[in-house]
């Protein structure tokens, strides 16, 4: 194989070499910059660059290792940040008229975690507004395109963060997964995608949609990057109520590629028909790699999974509907400027040209579900199906050490293609909703390639349990040669 060029390396290989004086983060962040600028103009990964900020961290570590000094384990490394999570003196817009013009004051708290491990924030990434949809399209900065194919979604909503890391823009890359947003567009760009458990990242900075079922993400190119990346973001903060306390894992440690012994359980329900032929195709000779490498698979059934996409949208949409009436044009977000005395019709107003369609219809859907008469019929019983759904995880994962299936039941499709279509869309989610509805954590792998097209596997494991789900990926990862493909960009 020829060597990469700088912007291909990955995280690890390029930590080992600017510590070892092969090479400078100041050509390697230029070496990104000039990637960026002859792609993105046909993939849209990014809303804003941080270029002058980048460039000038950079010169900082080149400066501190010429010192001598000690420097942290994601030194130089180019990151890519959904633009969702809050980053100090960089805008953040949620892919937004209504943010269009926000400059947050604070760090979220993965992001003060990258910048203690020395990391540059390379730009912020595309995304469906507010993090609402699954294929980058309703962002207010238009859409972002596949690498892969450039008339293909990227995958949503961290699109811009996963279509970054296939095309070379970025050598990691953050995104949130409320119902598979770090895993679809994983599995859409062939790169890897880790939802974590609940409460393992904080989500303080995360600009909220709902925040019962979100987590940020790691999206990266090999599965140590992606651990490391994890190791670094994880771990409790007193800043988010939900953030569990626990002894920070280090998760990027010697992997062993042995899966002897390994259970792995099936549910039927992620083989269904919905799922396309193709897709149930790759995913089944991945499942056989897996058995070569030592693991033992057996076929089972969870029942409610048939009501996971449901419960899933009724949640989502409510916490949506109550963590998006903040924005009012008054005490923030867009603001149309007039003289109305009408404070109702001035709120209207701001929200109706400040919020894309899919957003308004989401808090309507969610305000109805939420209303008195509807609360019961609605919410609560989504509340109780969610409850079912995690139990049945729960006595399957005392079974198995961990489920697969696929992580989309379509390749990608077509820009433009399903858009005007909002429930075969949400019906795209349906094999990713189940690991947000119980918290437990989910990994995305590049599996094959359909045409010119990636298909993902998905696998869950057991609440904190990420270490053996990136054990089973990295297996995989060194087994095929699916993640280390390249999409022909020029
Ligand atoms: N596609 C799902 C939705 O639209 C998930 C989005 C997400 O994970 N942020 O709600």
């Amino acid at each position: 194989m020829s060597t990469p060029r700088i912007h291909e390396m990955c995280a690890v290989e390029f930590a080992d070499k600017i510590r070892r004086g092969e090479i400078t983060a100041e050509d390697y962040i230029w070496s990104i910059i000039n990637r960026a600028k002859s792609v993105d103009g046909k993939i849209n990964a990014f809303i804003t660059m941080a270029s002058e900020e980048a460039l000038e961290k950079a010169r900082d570590i080149d400066r501190k290792i010429a010192r001598g000094e000690k420097i942290g384990r994601l030194a130089g490394v180019a990151v890519a940040v959904k633009d969702n999570i809050c980053t100090f003196g960089i805008r953040t817009t949620c892919a937004s008229h209504m943010l269009e013009n926000f400059i947050p004051p604070y760090d979220a708290t993965v992001i003060r975690r990258l910048k203690k491990e020395d990391a540059i924030i390379i730009g912020k990434t595309n995304m469906d507004e507010f993090a609402m949809g699954t294929t980058t399209e309703t962002s207010y900065f238009g859409p972002t395109r596949n690498p892969w194919n450039l008339s293909k979604v990227p995958g949503g909503s961290s699109g811009g963060s996963a279509a970054a890391l296939a095309a070379d823009e970025a050598t990691l890359a953050l995104g949130s997964d409320t119902g598979g947003s770090v895993r679809c567009p994983a599995s859409y760009c062939s790169v890897i995608g880790l939802k974590p458990t609940y409460g393992s990242v904080s989500r303080y900075g995360l600009i909220a949609y709902a925040n019962s079922l979100e987590q940020i993400g790691p999206l990266a190119k090999s599965t140590v990057d992606c651990a490391l990346l994890l190791s670094v973001i994880g771990g409790y903060d007193s800043y988010d109520s939900t953030s569990v306390n626990m002894p920070i894992e280090d998760y990027f440690r010697s992997f062993t590629s042995d899966l002897r012994g390994l259970k792995i359980g099936l549910p039927k329900e992620f083989f269904d028909e919905g799922v396309e032929e193709s897709v149930k195709k790759h995913v089944w000779s991945a499942i056989h790699k897996l058995e070569d490498l030592g693991a033992l698979y057996e076929e089972i059934s969870l029942p409610s999974l048939e009501y996971a996409l449901a419960a899933y949208y009724i949640i989502a949409m409510s916490e949506a509907s109550s963590n998006l009436a903040r924005y009012d044009g008054l005490r923030y977000g867009y603001r149309i400027d007039h003289d109305d005395a009408d404070y109702s019709r001035v709120y209207a107003k701001n929200r109706r040209v400040g919020f894309g369609a899919e957003v308004r219809r989401r808090i309507i859907l969610g305000t109805y579900a939420l209303s008195a008469g509807y609360y019961e019929q609605y919410y609560l019983k989504a509340l109780k199906i969610r409850m079912l759904i995690r139990r049945e995880f729960e006595s399957a994962l005392k079974k198995f050490d961990a489920l697969a299936g696929p992580t989309m039941p379509l390749p990608p499709f077509d820009i433009g293609e399903k858009i005007n279509d909002p429930l075969t869309l949400y019906m795209c989610d349906i094999l990713t909703v189940p690991a947000n509805l119980t918290g437990y954590p989910a990994i995305s792998i590049p599996c094959g390639f359909e045409g010119d097209l990636p298909v993902g596997m998905q696998i869950i494991g057991k609440p904190f349990d990420e270490k053996n789900l990136l054990e089973i990926s990295f297996a995989f990862e060194n087994n095929t040669d699916f993640a280390k493909r390249k999409p022909g960009l020029q």
